[in-house]
């Protein structure tokens, strides 16, 4: 294939020059999209072929730049877990990351606590917790629930991410975007991806999803899902944003009159947590709901409206409470909740957080309740009634963990394969890096034993991920 736009072309489809060292890519760009809200995604390629003023062809060859044995897509706190556990296992791996630092809601979103049981989730995660302690920057443990949320200093965690992954070998890209993804009958061979170098391919022989919002699945062209089902409204993101405290002389309302709305009254604040943030400081958090993270101009729009309400809620507390609070800065992005899922082989369900269920195959365990907010509320509302938030421990199979569509695709993280409720619990961090661990093992034994993780021994994969620290009972 050569660098030129073909023409002629009628589908979406990725072209594999064999031999050459070289990926060539063909995508169609609609602006007739419909945002995605509920199962399969749009098919981009329909338009093509036929240049309009709905579509246009993007065509290029690009390096090879990269190969692994573990591909990991998204450096949260899934990933980055994932990414050391596969290390850890021998495996050759490769972390990609859109942002400057790794750690996704948990540095770049602002979240500064540990939620769940933070002892006993694995190797990777006492890791990090032992890194943290050496800074001073993790409160004690405390057992869940009476500790269930341990606090951390988010700007050390970014550090400490940064560094294990380093010294486990792992390959770390940042500023690097996962953008489309090659894929030939469910198996996958190579990524796409931009960072400031341009388009590059990474071939691997394992990928693990750990974007959030299912990119890579989704790329692939493998089911995904969203939201609740009636209309595929997501959980409320919410931005965090800090202020130090000043002296009474050094106090001020900062910001000017009648440029944002003005709020009188506590009641009429949209759900705002404040946190303590080291000493002289707090970490404030604004709820900011009905906004599709999985559509440009909807979460354009979440953030604008984030920064807004951020105004308004500190002019409320300057001006009316007359705190001697001051701006600090702002996370650099609005916290997503929840966003697109795999479809997985076993799609875990909320009746099974509530029967405490337990699977052969369980890799990972979660204990937090179901902290799902109303998708349309900015208020503290909570789907469910407050006396049926409450789960017992319940166990995380491994078939959640497998794309059903792919062959050798895992994911692990909030786009887990679980139902919106089951997300409400299982997305603490906690769990978050339990998967992450589980997927980063079965990735590297596949890759290393050369098949598919589907064809592993899932007993093998669980007493692996228990020697590793992990605790499943439930
Ligand atoms: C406001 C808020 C408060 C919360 N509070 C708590 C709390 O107190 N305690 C707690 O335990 N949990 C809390 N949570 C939940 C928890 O933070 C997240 O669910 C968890 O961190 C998710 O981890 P993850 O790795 O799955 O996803 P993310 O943290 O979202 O990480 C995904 C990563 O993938 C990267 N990425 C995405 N797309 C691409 C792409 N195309 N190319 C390259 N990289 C990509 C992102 O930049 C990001 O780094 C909170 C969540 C929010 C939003």
């Amino acid at each position: 294939m050569d660098d030129s736009p073909a023409s002629g072309i009628t589908k979406r489809d990725f072209l594999h020059a064999a031999g050459c060292g070289l990926v060539g890519t063909a995508l169609a760009v609609g602006t007739g999209c419909s945002a995605a809200t509920g199962h399969h995604d749009e098919d981009r390629g329909d338009a093509v072929g036929n240049p309009s003023d709905k579509a246009v062809l993007w065509q290029r060859r690009m390096p090879i730049r990269y190969k692994a044995d573990v591909a990991v897509i998204g450096g949260g706190i899934a990933g980055v877990s994932a990414a050391c556990a596969a290390a850890r296992s021998g495996a050759k791996v490769v972390l990609i990351e859109r942002f400057a630092v790794t750690g996704g809601n948990m540095t770049a979103g602002g979240v500064g606590s540990f939620c769940g049981e933070s002892a006993g989730q694995g190797e990777v995660f006492d890791e990090i917790i032992a890194r943290l302690d050496q800074f001073g920057a993790v409160a004690p443990y405390k057992p869940y629930p009476d500790g269930d949320a341990r606090i951390f200093n988010h700007e050390i965690l970014a550090i400490v991410l940064q560094e294990m992954l380093l010294s486990r070998g792992v390959k770390l890209l940042l500023h690097t975007r996962f953008v489309d993804a090659i894929a030939d009958n469910g198996r996958l061979t190579h990524c796409i991806l931009c960072g400031k170098s341009g388009p590059e391919a990474l071939c691997a022989r394992q990928f693990i999803d750990c974007s959030g919002e299912a990119d890579l699945a989704r790329a692939a062209g493998f089911e995904i899902m969203k939201g609740r089902p009636e209309d595929g409204m997501q959980l409320p993101m919410s931005m965090m944003f800090f202020i130090r405290h000043v002296s009474a002389g050094d106090a001020r309302a900062e910001v000017p009159e009648s440029r944002f709305g003005k709020i009188e009254k506590r009641e009429d604040l949209p759900m705002t947590s404040v946190w303590p943030n080291g000493p002289g400081g707090n970490a404030i958090k604004i709820k900011i709901p009905m906004f599709d993270s999985g559509d440009t101009e909807s979460l354009t729009a979440a953030e604008i409206r984030a920064r807004r309400r951020m105004m308004e809620v500190l002019d409320y507390y300057q001006r009316v409470e007359k705190k001697p609070w001051l701006l600090n800065h702002c996370s650099p992005m609005i916290g997503v909740r929840e966003g697109r899922r795999v479809v997985g082989d076993y799609v875990l369900t909320v009746d099974d957080l509530r029967a405490g269920a337990r699977f052969d195959d369980a890799v990972a365990r979660g204990v937090f309740y179901l902290d799902g907010h109303k998708p349309d509320d900015d208020k503290r509302t909570y789907i469910l009634p407050k006396d049926q938030l409450a789960v017992p421990p319940y166990q995380i199979p491994f078939r959640s963990l497998l794309a059903r569509d792919g062959r050798n695709l895992l994911v692990a993280g909030r786009c887990f394969s679980a139902d919106q409720l089951a997300l409400s619990s299982a997305r603490v961090s906690t769990t978050c890096a339990m998967m992450g661990q589980a997927a980063g093992i079965a990735a590297a034994k596949s890759a290393l034993n050369d098949c598919d993780p589907r064809d592993l021994d899932y007993a093998d994969v669980r007493r692996e991920v228990v020697s590793r620290g992990a605790r499943l009972e439930a």
